[in-house]
């Protein structure tokens, strides 16, 4: 049977419920997002808390946005590492030769740009690798208003510095004050996909972080 049909019948009852039917499917039309919003990529609530690179001053190619997913918000968070020695990352040049790779590959990939949101290096720098404006492509299944910061180095056998951590624990802290996540929907790759991801050492970090409130964080920030 045609769903048209079906719905016919169903509501031939009154003209009332049919007119409400129809203002109801015109407000929905006028709901969908823009392709950019413009809040959602915007990134001052940052400043003054980390420092960050934004991915127009360092980035050769512009994202492919036709092929990606315009976000509406977000709910979670993703920490991820990279897998490979924190040797690859010693100083700036490193770290931009590594995320012009990171870039070729995930395009290569059609992620459309970088598929993590954020990247953070060895000396605690941020580097903005892909607008909050688009879904990230981080975690296979769970992409859905789920932010994903990804921390260079392998954790599994090293430590991250002290200033990843740092700027971790203050980027999470501000995003999950800025859209209003809880703590708990802060994972590891490995809570919620098949991975070692973001290795042990990491992951413990990512523990703390949790168990502790932003008063905490914002107090450990001042000293
Ligand atoms: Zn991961």
């Amino acid at each position: 049977m045609n769903i048209g049909m079906d719905r016919r019948v169903f509501i031939a009852g009154g003209m009332a419920v049919l007119s409400g039917f129809a203002f109801a499917k015109r407000g929905l039309a006028q709901d969908v997002p823009e392709k950019v919003n413009p809040d959602l990529s915007d990134l001052t609530f940052l400043d003054g808390t980390v420092s960050y690179v934004k991915r127009d001053d360092w980035a050769s190619i512009k994202p492919q946005v036709s092929i990606m997913t315009a976000a509406t918000g977000y709910d979670r968070i993703t920490i991820h590492h990279t897998g490979e020695s924190q040797k690859s990352f010693a100083d700036e040049n490193s770290v931009r030769f590594a995320l012009d790779n990171i870039l070729t590959d995930h395009c290569n990939r059609n992620f459309g740009d970088i598929g993590y949101h954020f990247v953070i290096a060895p000396d605690g720098k941020a580097w903005q690798t892909r607008s909050m404006a688009y879904e990230g492509a981080h975690v296979l299944g769970q992409n859905s208003s789920n932010l994903g910061v990804m921390l260079l180095g392998n954790f599994e056998s090293n430590q991250p510095t002290d200033g990843q951590v740092s700027t971790m624990t203050l980027m999470v802290d501000s995003m999950c004050e800025h859209f209003s996540i809880k703590k708990h929907r802060v994972f590891g790759h490995r809570d919620i996909g098949h991975s070692l991801c973001p290795g042990r050492n990491l992951y413990e970090e990512v523990l703390k972080l949790k168990s502790l409130s932003s008063d905490d964080i914002k107090e450990m920030a001042r000293k």
